[in-house]
């Protein structure tokens, strides 16, 4: 070996500041022309297999220049831009551009932020940012929690935590199949799909799930859970927790949180809440009541990727009490030399969740918290809320739409075409047709990005804005899209019926 070791790995300085402008540059003006490109370019699985060309993996390295340019052509060019004004699908926000910066920073210091001792600055910072979510919501500082890869493995963690919680104290040693009794758990029937996972993966089974039918209004119906609560009791089961979603991912009910915390006060019942759409808006001040009995939760879910702006990858746990997490998932191999003082000054946040080596996820969402700010937030949120209720409205007066629902920031809504005969023989199965592949259009147009929801069997146009680009001229202008495609497929439709 030499002294001076040389790796095909490592970039000397310069040519790492070249490349680096090169691609900041490049970066800049894509974010600053990003309303000028489409949503998506429409291309097909195949286009795009045939841009990657079908070698194998080469024996020989590369020049890093050439990779990177062309690989920042293969990105800025062919992807779906979900960072787009009119991209208004599922629940994806703009990513806030700090945030491609602090992952630059986070990658290049590379803390791994599972032991205190290995990432010192880096946990001092998640800590903070875990701290300030739960001040953001408007719960207790006191909560601790950690940052996970995003809504799902938040709920699963708080799952876990449950679990360990409420089954048998034995369940660590024996598992579930040791319990004397079944173990339920109770949600309304719009909970996000996370909880068959969870019930699944984590030993209960998807049978261990009350899937509680809603009200009117969408929410959960706190009496039909009381009941169904006392009939599993009578039974012998176990009820171990009760989850309530704050803004639903296909419509932004928020269920009625308050009475859900007093049912499980009652029953001595875990209360988990998923947040991971709606729980920022608990920020605007208006909105408090909508969100009363967060404050009483055991677990909440939040998803700073969602509503917070973060790029992806961000989710978070939120844990009233975290030494339930340690209880959960706290081990003491002989190979760690991590101390765990009695005081809580050091946290290894490896014994918190499921992760063991952990990236800095949190820088990003730490940054932006600030760069905002509380009153930041407060207005691009209102703004998104605001934008979805125009939508909504902009849909109820025009005569070829039907305003369907308005939630938070998510509008559903379909297009009837004119003249259509409202009480026609398969109305209905017609509509959902015609919309369903009115979605396929728009999609595939690359004009716009809405997604799909199914209220009341209709099937549904859905726009949800976590959006900070999006404007009232892109409201607009989304719905005079909406009418021209949708009158274009229901002639195209007709033409194919009659031929
Ligand atoms: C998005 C969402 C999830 C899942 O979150 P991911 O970040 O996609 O894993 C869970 N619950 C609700 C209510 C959601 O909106």
């Amino acid at each position: 070996m030499t002294d001076n070791r040389k790796t095909p790995i490592e970039i000397d300085k310069d040519e790492f500041k070249a490349i680096g402008h090169q691609l900041i540059d490049a970066i800049a003006d894509f974010i600053d022309r990003i309303d000028e490109k489409p949503v998506t370019t429409g291309e097909s699985p195949k286009q795009i297999q045939n841009l990657l060309s079908r070698r194998s993996l080469p024996k020989n390295g590369s020049s890093v220049s050439a990779l990177l340019s062309k690989t920042t052509d293969l990105l800025l060019n062919h992807s779906l831009l979900n960072g787009h004004p009119k991209f208004l699908g599922y629940i994806t926000s703009s990513a806030a551009p700090i945030g491609a910066l602090a992952d630059l920073l986070a990658a290049s210091v590379n803390p791994n932020v599972g032991a205190q001792i290995l990432s010192p600055m880096a946990t001092e910072i998640e800590k903070q940012t875990v701290k300030w979510l739960a001040e953001f919501i408007g719960v207790s500082p006191n909560y601790g929690g950690l940052l996970v890869s995003g809504g799902n493995v938040a709920n699963f963690t708080a799952f876990l935590a449950a679990r360990t919680a409420k089954a048998p104290k034995n369940v660590k040693e024996d598992g579930i199949s040791g319990a004397p009794s079944k173990l339920v758990v109770y949600c309304s029937k719009t909970t996000h799909t996370w909880v068959e996972k969870a019930a699944i993966l984590f030993g209960l089974g998807s049978k261990s799930i009350r899937w509680i039918q809603t009200d009117e209004a969408n929410k959960i119906d706190n009496g039909i859970l009381v009941k169904t609560i006392q009939n599993d009791l009578e039974k012998g089961h176990q009820p171990i927790m009760v989850i309530g979603t704050a803004g639903d991912v296909s419509t932004g009910v928020v269920d009625d949180l308050k009475t859900m915390a007093s049912v499980c006060k009652t029953y001595d019942l875990w209360f988990h809440i998923d947040g991971a759409y709606g729980i920022p808006a608990a920020v605007i001040p208006e909105l408090k009541n909508l969100f009363e009995g967060i404050k009483e939760a055991d677990s909440i879910a939040l998803d700073p990727h969602k509503w917070l702006y973060s790029p992806l990858e961000a989710g978070c746990t939120l844990v009233k009490n975290p030494k339930h997490l340690l209880d959960t998932y706290s081990t003491h191999p002989d190979y760690y030399n991590f101390s765990t003082p009695a005081e809580d000054l050091v946290q290894n946040y490896y014994e918190y969740g499921l992760q063991n080596s952990r990236g800095f996820r949190a820088l990003k969402v730490w940054l932006t918290l600030q760069q905002v700010g509380r009153s930041g937030y407060v207005e691009m949120i209102s703004q998104d809320i605001e934008l979805s209720k125009f939508f909504f409205k902009q849909a109820r007066i025009h005569p070829e739409l039907e305003a369907i629902t308005q939630n938070l920031s998510i509008t559903t809504l379909r297009y009837i075409p004119v003249g259509f005969a409202k009480d026609s023989e398969n109305k209905e199965t017609y509509l959902n047709e015609l919309n369903k592949a009115l979605l396929n259009q728009l999609q595939e147009g690359g004009e716009v990005f809405l997604s799909n929801a199914i209220v009341n069997e209709k099937c549904c146009l859905r726009g949800c804005i976590v959006n900070f680009r999006t404007s009232k001229k892109d409201i607009e202008e989304i719905v005079e899209i909406i009418v021209r495609e949708g009158r274009k497929m229901h002639i195209k439709l007709q033409t194919q019926r009659i031929e």
